[in-house]
């Protein structure tokens, strides 16, 4: 997969594409960023990419000239029978969630739009964009934040990128509910002892207990997951009787 990244400073992904398994991912071949500076394609003579908003008012807006000629150049280098999914950030878009990361790493080419300032012209949020994504609900100074986020889930659900590919698959969320606790050695530390059941080597009624412990963190900090989350019959019995425990 390659993941492109419009933005004016480049030099902000550094840090977070030269370490652990993203590093990895590309030396595996896994997936390739590529960081571009979008002033690289601003046709003004002072390389300016914002201009005064029409109509008065504060802060600066990006022109479209810069970032419609660097994504329509991106897709043009896209391979035959690629897509690509341009997509920009935005506080104003569909809330991002592991839902969304799932569909983006079936791509095989995202186009993130990293925006400062006061904002964008409107025509490339009409005419330029597949769609808009928010990480959350507060402003940032700029859209880098956000696509390193988006990077970084997507880079560890593609095939190879972790050591163990089971382990994006029982992740918070990945599964609709939050993981279970994890325990690893010593078996008791100043006086706290790790769970009998993870130290009896019976997988099957370990299976049991953290399906069982993921139910139970989610129902106490998330019950909201639970109403689209995939239950069996037994797991809505263990609600049941968490929930009259707590009457
Ligand atoms: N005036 C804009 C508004 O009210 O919608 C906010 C602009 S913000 C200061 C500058 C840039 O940061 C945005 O264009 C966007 O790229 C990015 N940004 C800010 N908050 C974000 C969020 N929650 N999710 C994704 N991107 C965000």
């Amino acid at each position: 997969m390659k993941i492109s990244i419009l933005t004016l400073f480049p030099e902000m992904f550094d840090g977070l594409f030269s370490h652990s398994i993203l590093k990895q991912s590309q030396q595996k071949g896994v997936v390739s960023y590529n960081v571009v500076n979008f002033r690289h394609y601003a046709k003004d003579k002072h390389n300016r990419v914002d201009d005064y908003p029409y109509g008065g008012g504060g802060g600066m807006v990006l022109t479209p000239q810069p970032l419609f000629d660097a994504v329509e150049d991106l897709q043009g280098q896209t391979a035959n029978k690629q897509k690509s999914r341009t997509i920009l950030l935005c506080p104003q878009g569909e809330p991002y969630s592991q839902q969304k990361a799932e569909e983006l790493a079936k791509e095989d080419e995202i186009i993130l739009i990293c925006g400062h300032y006061e904002g964008y012209d409107e025509r490339i949020r009409e005419h330029l964009i597949d769609e808009e994504i928010s990480i959350g609900d507060y402003v940032l100074t700029g859209g880098e934040i956000g696509a390193m986020v988006i990077a970084d889930s997507v880079t560890r659900l593609l095939p190879g990128s972790l050591g163990n590919d089971q382990s994006a698959v029982t992740d918070s969320h990945s599964t609709g509910l939050l993981e279970y606790p994890h325990y690893t050695r010593p078996a008791e530390y100043r006086g706290m002892a790790v769970p009998d059941i993870l130290l009896s080597g019976h997988h099957k009624n370990i299976d049991v207990w953290r399906r069982q412990q993921s139910l139970r963190r989610t129902y106490e900090r998330r019950p909201d997951m639970l109403e689209s989350a995939n239950l069996t019959d037994e797991d809505i019995a263990y609600l049941h009787s968490l929930k009259s425990k707590n009457k």
